[in-house]
């Protein structure tokens, strides 16, 4: 270890960047106070533990600025099994969630464009495109991401992954770990299950080579208890939008998801979500909703719309509409009761197996089945999601469906979860409205 560099990230990241972020959050509490934060006239302020997020999301950037001086860094893909790489003191990046906070900060188009100039096709996922524009140009809202010493990339989202992260190590001449996941159809195999563990296991050797150590098995048992702690409070957080009124929007959900996506495994993950919960039991003994008269509940399918969060939230507020419940943010809340960590490994091959892209469509119809009567909704919305062609596959027959066998109105809504260039405004508040006035007659 080089020991000045080594202060210098003490310095940096645990007294200099905790400061200011300390300093940070005890003003955004005071603004909070004096109900400054968020303030709209139709919406009901943001959770205060909101503040806590943005903490913990800043210190995660700011360790990650000056990761490479400090330990070994892997790039990892959401839903990719990194329990070992936690427990194996890896600072974990994960560029879907990096390409998120530049979409929701508007610097996602920017950067697609860097990566269009140097080749790579509008057709990719933006998401892929923004990391590769910020790869190349070196540029990202955090200030500096680091170089990756290892990458994971897991296939249980999708299959562009699996070109991207062979350009992230071309560029970086590191190596590429890859997880097969087989697709469920029906149900999960003992020998997809024993395919699984089986990479995994290779993966643990190619990590410890990188890491220089061994794999602690206590620590990674540890990881993986905190990892489905975080999971369990996700999961009772979502369903906690079963009451009326609902006493947060999927919107929130969207802002408040990141650490359970890129800070899995860590305990102040776990310290969040159980302050968070406690905040939303608070509002439903007082009765506090997402909106001061809640008339209609809504469900969302797919990816956000990063760019068009607060717009596409106070749209629907105006008339007294809340989306309750989403795919989406249920993906994460599902991995939970699949997790044991007194069989790390068994249970990262079925976990990581589970997530809703890696099952077939009928599945996510019928998560969204369940969904209508579990949140009593009125109606759904679809993001047709012109980047995620596998969330977006089937959705066309799911919503016809939806309409014809469950009779809940439903609505396709097309646009990108990160590139604005291929959103209309005006499209989608004629969409919306016709959506919200049909609704409303009925
Ligand atoms: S195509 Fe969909 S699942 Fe794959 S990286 Fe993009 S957003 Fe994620």
């Amino acid at each position: 270890m080089n020991i000045g560099k080594e202060l210098n990230y003490q310095w940096q990241v645990n007294v200099l960047g905790r400061s200011a972020l300390r300093l940070n959050r005890i003003l955004m509490a005071r603004k909070a106070g004096k109900g400054q934060l968020g303030k709209s006239r139709l919406l009901t302020p943001p959770l205060n533990t909101s503040i806590w997020t943005k903490e913990l999301i800043g210190q995660h950037y700011l360790r990650g600025r000056y990761a490479n001086s400090h330990g070994k860094v892997a790039w990892v893909t959401s839903g990719a099994p990194i329990e070992f790489l936690k427990a194996l003191d890896f600072y974990l990046l994960y560029p879907e969630n990096h390409g998120a906070l530049c979409g929701a900060a508007r610097a996602a188009e920017g950067l697609s464009i860097e990566a269009e100039k140097a080749g790579y096709s509008r057709d990719i996922c933006s998401y892929a495109r923004t990391d590769i524009g910020a790869m190349l140009s070196g540029k990202t809202p955090v200030g500096r991401l680091p170089k990756p010493d290892l990458l994971l990339a897991c296939t249980n989202i999708c299959q562009t992954v699996l070109h991207w992260y062979r350009v992230l190590a071309h560029h970086f001449q590191v190596p590429l770990i890859l997880i097969d996941t087989p697709f469920i159809y029906t149900e999960m195999t003992d020998h997809a299950v024993a395919f699984v563990k089986a990479q995994l296991e290779e993966a643990i050797i190619v990590a410890e080579k990188v890491a220089g150590k061994p794999l602690d098995p206590r620590r990674f048992k540890e990881v993986t208890r905190l990892s489905m702690l975080a999971s369990e409070l996700w999961l009772e957080l979502l369903r906690r939008n079963r009451h009326r009124p609902a006493p947060i929007s999927v919107f929130d959900q969207f802002t408040q998801m990141a650490p359970i996506v890129e800070m899995r495994g860590e305990a102040s993950t776990v310290d969040l979500y159980a302050a968070m919960l406690k905040e939303v039991d608070q509002r439903i003994e007082q009765g506090i909703g997402v909106v001061p008269e809640e008339r209609l509940r809504l469900l969302w399918d797919n990816l956000p719309v990063w760019y068009r969060l607060r717009y596409l939230a106070e749209f629907l507020g105006a008339h007294g509409a809340v989306i309750v419940a989403s795919t989406y943010t249920n993906a994460w809340a599902e991995l939970g009761p699949q997790m044991d960590p007194e069989h790390p490994m068994e249970s990262m091959a079925r976990t990581y197996m589970y997530p809703i892209l890696n099952r077939g469509t009928g599945e996510k119809l019928a998560t969204m089945r369940q969904m209508i009567q579990d949140y009593h909704l009125d109606g759904a919305i679809l993001h047709s999601d012109r980047s995620c062609k596998p969330y977006s596959v089937g959705q066309m027959d799911q919503r016809d469906r939806l309409m014809r066998q469950d009779d809940l109105p439903a609505l396709l809504l097309e646009a990108d979860h990160n590139d604005p260039r291929s959103y209309s405004e005006e499209q989608v508040a004629n969409r919306l409205t016709a959506f919200m006035e049909m609704l409303e007659a009925a």
